[in-house]
């Protein structure tokens, strides 16, 4: 995997203070992307064991406390970047213990594979969907257009015939647990 961008210290991808990790590749190629640079996977650095190590040691920093870690890009979630992202989850779950995991995607949750699934139900937070050019709105709070979701602890069981409850309900709040 390559990342594009590391932010060790973020208040504006999610909530409190956070390390954000942009990684690279991206499949969606939306309208009107501000990211269009990380598209190609083989843009940015390579992801390697010392980046792990920063991030880790970055949500283990006692002085500049980190609520959590933001995985955005790109896509986390790109096939070819599942297993270091899956890899990096698994390492905070167990030396961060207490921290947060949000994840931004360009798939919706209904269109997840299974490989996809484990890792996204190893997270907290997931921002699902596209950019929206045509649905676009600066107000909102860490998404881009109306139609992606902030949904809380994303789980299999939970969401398997809930979509459309949980696009109705993220049509009134910002974020719905599924
Ligand atoms: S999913 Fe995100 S990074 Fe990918 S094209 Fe859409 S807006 Fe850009």
């Amino acid at each position: 995997m390559h990342y594009h961008q590391y932010y060790p210290i973020d208040v504006i991808n999610g909530p409190g203070t956070r390390a954000t990790l942009f990684v690279s590749g991206c499949e969606h190629q939306c309208r009107g992307c501000y990211n269009q640079s990380t598209w190609r996977l083989d843009s940015g650095h390579p992801f390697d064991q010392g980046m792990a190590d920063r991030i880790i040691a970055d949500l283990s920093d006692t002085k500049i406390k980190r609520r959590g870690l933001s995985l955005s890009g790109g896509d986390p979630l790109h096939p070819a970047n599942l297993a270091a992202v899956s890899a990096l989850v698994a390492r905070v779950r167990a030396e961060c213990p207490g921290k947060d995991i949000w994840c931004w995607t360009g798939y919706r949750l209904d269109e997840l594979s299974e490989a996809q699934w484990q890792l996204v139900e190893q997270l907290d937070v997931l921002v699902d969907g596209r950019f929206e050019q045509a649905l676009a709105d600066p107000a909102l709070r860490w998404r881009g257009s109306h139609n992606q979701r902030i949904i809380e602890r994303p789980r299999r069981q939970a969401c398997g015939n809930s979509q459309d409850q949980a696009t109705l309900t993220a049509s009134q709040k910002e974020s719905v647990s599924c």
